[in-house]
């Protein structure tokens, strides 16, 4: 699956149910295989790179959604070395890591050649969303959050990583609003989504 280049939410779908079924046929009893979601930025340009596939299960860029080189069972514990996506320090078990392609060398005051797009943001709403109807997650500050979050979250520091929830004064979406208000308004949406789902 990996590098797989998905164009939309049919072909999202379809890949997660390859992940369930990986699960389904490895085990008689089904227990949960994902407790949330950590978003991400890359820092790199808007191509995911192998590293990129190695570290998420899933990379948003700016005109497609990558499915990354592990699947997310593979973050079920046991956690093996090299064998599943580590996204999050101390906190990768059964979380799904999603990053948005780009911020390459961004510093708060400069976002760099590579900002993350409102397509990019659009998408990964609708991604988790997704996620959650698939895993039947709700959407609260535990289970969807940006790294940026999980310091004041789940009490792990995270050496001051500041993705993605940060302000741009090119992204009307996020002028003149806190971290806290951009996660929140990040989730609302999601929750948004999923009702839809949910309604289908
Ligand atoms: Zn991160």
């Amino acid at each position: 699956m990996a590098n797989e280049q998905l164009v939309g939410n049919y072909d999202i779908i379809k890949s997660l149910k390859n992940d369930v079924g990986a699960f389904i046929r490895g085990e008689t009893k089904i227990r949960p295989l994902a407790r949330g979601i950590v978003m991400h930025w890359t820092a790199g340009g808007y191509r995911a790179s192998n590293v990129d596939l190695d570290h998420y299960h899933y990379l948003v860029e700016p005109g497609a959604v990558l499915v990354g080189k592990f699947n997310v069972n593979s973050n079920r514990p046991p956690l093996l070395p090299n064998r599943y996506a580590e996204h999050t320090a101390k906190l990768n078990d059964l979380m799904i890591g999603v990053s948005m392609t780009g911020m390459f060398g961004a510093v708060p005051n400069n976002l760099g050649r590579f900002p993350l797009t409102k397509t990019q943001w659009d998408t990964s709403v609708d991604l988790c969303a997704e996620l959650c109807h698939f895993f039947n997650l709700p959407v609260t500050e535990r289970t969807v959050l940006g790294h940026c979050e999980v310091a004041r979250v789940y009490g792990r520091p995270q050496g001051g990583k500041w993705d993605p929830w940060t302000q741009n004064k090119n992204w009307p979406w996020t002028i003149g609003k806190s971290v806290r208000q951009i996660g929140d308004e990040f989730r609302f949406n999601v929750e948004g989504k999923l009702e839809h789902l949910k309604n289908l």
